[in-house]
């Protein structure tokens, strides 16, 4: 390929097929480009009581969720302060490097932190939380993430839930990467804090972070004596600002709220079934692709394998940075590296939000593929992008 033919560094790639952040949806981006209100302006007071209402009603919860004002990372640790008290024991269920790191703020927060951890690759088993609970009934809170992007696995969380639920403890999801592009819900795994925001599924630029709360975990965040207040890091701040009578604790982000706005709305016109099974189908023929190509996927079975992201193991001998770099390079088209633990050991190709398109599977595949076969990785890539459309085609 001529060097005049590539795509520089500094030039924007032609495709953000990324495991988050991604592309915004070109409703949300019109929307953050519209009139910021003054936050006390009755206009904006019933128009931010009209978006909770949207986000309840797409989390499928009784009051609106907590709209904070920072992307998720604000939410979980929001999540871990409040619900966390000094003489919990909290039971940290780690398949990934999200997963992991919830422990570290449980840590900061509990009397101990006790942690069933299983291989990246890999998904935590009900039934070891079943045993678990069992034999360490002083377990308060337990926490799970249910999408660990940086290995694009799935944990049951619905199973863990009830499972959580009938020994009479809380759980913590982070459902950031996996709300809105699958089918999964607060009620559905019978969370105490579900956390997730709207930068990944539903299309947004990063931003803000949605949590619902359940009764049972209010009435446990309001007894916790050291639950922040006053303070970003506080979800009973929040509590109430989606009421009429309420003030805001601290001024909203107004435009992200916008955006927020236009995002819930495509959402909901286009309906969670047609968003999901189209982000399903995308995974589905990109991992066709993938494995038709001679690749591996990172999951170490398919059924675990996101639907919302699809991770890629690199063959034996070969580092994931210069065929990232070379998919930037030749095509532009802009991957996502590992993180930590599985940094340089696969490449994810995200399927979120304006991106969960079918036939974005076979860029994605002759883009990595043709990578591949730059750096002189022995796959076929005809059979790769054959399976892709085959797969898209079947549907
Ligand atoms: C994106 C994401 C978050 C938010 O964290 P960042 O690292 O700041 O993007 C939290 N949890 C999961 C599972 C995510 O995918």
């Amino acid at each position: 390929m001529a060097d005049s033919l590539r795509y520089a560094e500094t030039m924007p790639p032609v495709f953000t097929l990324t495991a988050g952040p991604v592309d915004a949806y070109p409703e949300v981006l019109r929307a953050l480009g519209t009139t910021v209100l003054y936050d006390y302006d009755p206009a904006f007071q019933a128009f931010y009581q009209e978006v909770s209402r949207k986000a309840q009603s797409v989390m499928g919860v009784d009051t609106p969720p907590m709209i904070l004002q920072g992307e998720p990372v604000l939410g979980l640790e929001a999540a871990a302060a409040s619900l966390i008290a000094k003489d919990d024991v909290v039971l940290n269920l780690a398949s990934g490097v999200y997963g992991k790191g919830f422990g570290y703020w449980a840590a900061r927060y509990a009397k101990r932190v006790e942690e069933i951890e299983v291989a990246y690759d890999d998904c935590i088993d009900p039934e070891t939380v079943r045993r678990y609970l069992t034999e360490h009934p002083e377990i308060a809170v337990v926490c799970v993430c249910h999408h660990d992007t940086p290995s694009g696995t799935i944990n049951d969380i619905d199973a863990i839930g009830a499972i959580v639920a009938e020994a009479g403890a809380l759980l913590i999801v982070d459902a950031v990467s996996s709300f809105g592009g699958m089918p999964t819900s607060p009620a559905a795994c019978k969370a105490g804090v579900y956390v997730t925001g709207p930068n990944k599924c539903l299309g947004c630029p990063p931003s803000l972070s949605l949590v619902a709360v359940s009764d049972a975990a209010w009435a446990k965040i309001e007894a916790n004596p050291h639950a922040p207040f006053a303070s970003m890091l506080s979800l009973k701040d929040w509590r109430h600002a989606w009421k009429e009578t309420e003030a805001f604790p601290f001024t909203p982000s107004v435009a992200e709220i916008n955006g927020l706005n236009a995002a819930l709305d495509r959402y909901m016109d286009e309906g969670a079934d047609r968003v999901w099974a189209r982000h399903a189908l995308t995974a589905a023929a990109c991992r066709a692709g993938i494995q038709a190509m001679g690749l591996s996927l990172w999951a170490v079975r398919e059924e675990i394998a996101s639907p919302t992201t699809t991770a890629v193991r690199m063959p034996e001998g070969v580092d994931a940075a210069p065929v990232m770099a070379e998919a930037r390079a030749r095509y532009g088209v802009s991957l996502s590296a590992g993180r930590a633990e599985t940094l340089g050991r696969l490449i994810r190709i995200g399927h979120m939000g304006p991106t969960a398109q079918p036939i974005y599977a076979l860029i994605a595949v002759a883009a990595l593929g043709g990578a591949l076969k730059a750096q002189g990785v022995d796959i076929d890539l005809a059979a790769g992008m054959a399976a892709v459309q085959i797969r898209i085609d079947a549907a």
